[in-house]
C-alpha cells in the first residue's frame, strides 16, 4: 500500500455489508481505510424487487447509486467502494475478477464477509448494471400483464407478497401459489399462516400446500403458450407463466481456497453457511481477523436485514478493538423472528414470533392499511445519501 494506510475490506456491498461499512468507518482510525468491495455498479434494493416485478413504473427506483454511501461519516474520502467481485479471500488478500488501483489482490489486515444468498429472478437481479436490472423487471411486468393465469412458486414472504400484489392489480387473472409445506412462511407462528390464508381467500388467490412443483431442467416457457406445471402429488395445473420464488443459495465459494483447521470447521455442510463465534469471527480460530455477517453467517438467527444491522454493530466494535489491541467482545444476541411485510398494494402487517425468554407464547400482529405503491423506495435512497427529491434523480 503505497500511502502506508490499512485495508479493512467488507466483501458485499447490500444491506448488511453496507452497515457494516459504515459503522467501520465511523469507528476504526485514520490509520485504516474500509473497502466495499461490490460487483453491482448500485445498491439493490431487493425489498422492493418483488413489487417492481409487478407493477410497472417504478422498476428504476430500486437501483440506487453508491456514489455516497460514506458522505455522513468522517474522513469520508479515505473509504472506497471498490465495483469487483471477490474470487478468492487469502488469508491476507484478496482476489478480484478486475483491476482496481492498478492490481486484481487487494490485501487487507480484518475482512467482513457479507456476501448473502443468490435468489432465483425476480428476488435477485443476474446483472450487475442499472439499465440491464431495469430492463429486466420491465419485461417481467410484460410477462405478468400478457398472461391468464400464474403459478406462483414458493409460500415465502416473495412468493406472498407477489400473490397478493398480482390479484390486486389483475383480479381477473388466476393466480395460484404452490407450497411445499403444510404452513406458508413456516418460520412463523402459525398465526402468519391463517392470517395469510384469510387474505388470499379475500383476494380470490388459490392456495395448494404440502406438494411441489416439478421444475424441467430448461426452466418453464416464457413465450406466451398455454402449458402444464405438474405437481409432485400428481396435480396438473394449466398456466401461461410461472414465478419461481424459491431457495436461497449460499455465495460460499469464494472463501473455498482456505485451508481449513479442521475439517467442515469453515462451512457448515448442513447448510452452506460460513461458521462464526457469536463475535463473528470466523469460528476456525487460525483466521482470528475474518468475520462473516449477515445472511452468509452461520448465526442461527433469523436471516434479515435488521438482525443483520446489529451484527454490523458488533463486527465494527471487535475490528476498532482489535486494531486497539484489546480483545473482541461484543457479541450477538438471539431476537424473535419478525417481518414487515405487504399483503396487497395498501394493506400490510408487522408479526413478530412470540419470545419464550420474556413468557411469551402469542405473536405480536399489527395490521395496517398505510402502504404507499412504490413502497416508500424514496427513504431507502435518503439513506444511501441520495436526495431523490425530483422524479428524475431516480434514474441516477
Ligand atoms: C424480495 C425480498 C424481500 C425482502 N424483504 C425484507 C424486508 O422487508 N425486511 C428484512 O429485514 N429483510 C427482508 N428480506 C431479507 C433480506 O433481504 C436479507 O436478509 C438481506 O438482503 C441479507 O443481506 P446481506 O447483506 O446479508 O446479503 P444479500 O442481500 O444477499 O447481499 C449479498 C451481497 O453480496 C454481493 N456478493 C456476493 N458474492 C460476492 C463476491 N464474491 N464478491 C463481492 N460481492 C459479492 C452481492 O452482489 C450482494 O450485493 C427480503 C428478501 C428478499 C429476497
Amino acid at each position: 500500500m503505497a500511502s502506508g494506510i490499512r485495508n479493512v475490506i467488507v466483501v458485499g456491498g447490500s444491506y448488511v455489508g453496507k452497515a457494516t461499512a459504515l459503522e467501520l468507518a465511523r469507528v476504526i482510525p485514520p490509520t485504516h481505510r474500509v473497502l466495499l468491495i461490490e460487483p453491482h455498479s448500485h445498491f439493490n434494493h431487493l425489498f422492493v424487487f418483488p413489487r417492481f416485478a409487478v407493477l410497472p413504473g417504478h422498476e428504476h427506483k430500486a437501483f440506487i447509486p453508491y456514489s455516497s454511501t460514506f458522505a455522513s461519516v468522517p474522513n469520508s474520502s479515505l473509504h472506497s467502494v471498490v465495483p469487483a467481485r471477490v474470487l478468492s479471500v487469502q488469508p491476507k488478500y484478496v482476489e478480484i475478477d478486475r483491476e482496481w488501483q492498478g492490481s486484481n489482490q487487494v490485501p487487507f489486515d480484518y475482512l467482513t464477509i457479507a456476501t448473502g444468498t443468490s435468489l432465483v429472478e425476480p428476488a435477485s437481479m443476474r446483472y450487475d448494471d442499472k439499465a440491464s436490472s431495469a430492463a429486466y423487471l420491465k419485461s417481467h411486468q410484460d410477462n405478468v400483464k400478457r398472461s391468464k393465469s400464474i403459478v406462483v412458486v414458493g409460500g415465502g414472504a416473495v412468493g406472498v407478497q407477489m400473490a397478493t400484489d398480482l390479484k390486486e392489480i389483475y383480479p381477473d387473472k388466476e393466480i395460484t401459489v404452490v407450497h411445499s409445506r403444510a404452513h406458508l412462511m413456516p418460520l412463523y407462528h402459525e398465526k402468519m399462516h391463517e392470517i395469510i390464508k384469510r387474505r388470499f381467500d379475500e383476494l380470490g388467490v388459490r392456495l395448494i400446500t404440502g406438494s411441489r412443483v416439478v421444475i424441467p431442467t430448461n426452466g418453464f416457457p416464457k413465450d406466451e403458450s398455454d402449458f402444464v406445471v405438474e405437481l409432485t402429488n400428481g396435480t396438473k395445473l394449466k398456466t401461461d407463466f410461472v414465478i419461481l420464488a424459491t431457495g436461497q443459495k449460499p455465495n460460499n465459494r469464494l472463501i473455498q481456497d482456505l485451508v481449513a483447521t479442521a475439517r467442515d470447521s469453515l462451512i457448515n455442510p448442513k447448510n452452506g453457511f460460513i461458521r462464526v463465534k457469536p463475535t463473528l469471527q470466523f469460528l476456525d480460530s487460525q483466521y482470528p481477523n475474518l468475520f462473516a455477517v449477515g445472511d452468509i453467517a452461520d448465526t442461527g438467527m433469523h436471516k434479515a436485514a435488521r438482525p443483520g444491522s446489529l451484527q454490523a454493530a458488533a463486527v465494527a466494535k471487535n475490528i476498532q478493538a482489535l486494531i486497539e489491541g484489546r480483545d473482541p467482545e461484543a457479541e450477538i444476541s438471539w431476537s424473535p423472528p419478525g417481518i414487515h411485510m405487504s399483503l396487497g398494494l395498501k394493506y400490510n402487517i408487522v408479526f413478530r414470533n412470540p419470545n419464550p425468554a420474556e413468557g411469551q407464547n402469542e405473536p405480536v400482529v399489527k395490521y395496517s392499511d398505510d402502504g404507499k405503491e412504490d413502497l416508500n423506495v424514496e427513504s431507502m435512497w435518503t439513506r444511501m445519501g441520495v436526495q431523490a427529491d425530483e422524479p428524475g434523480r431516480y434514474h441516477l
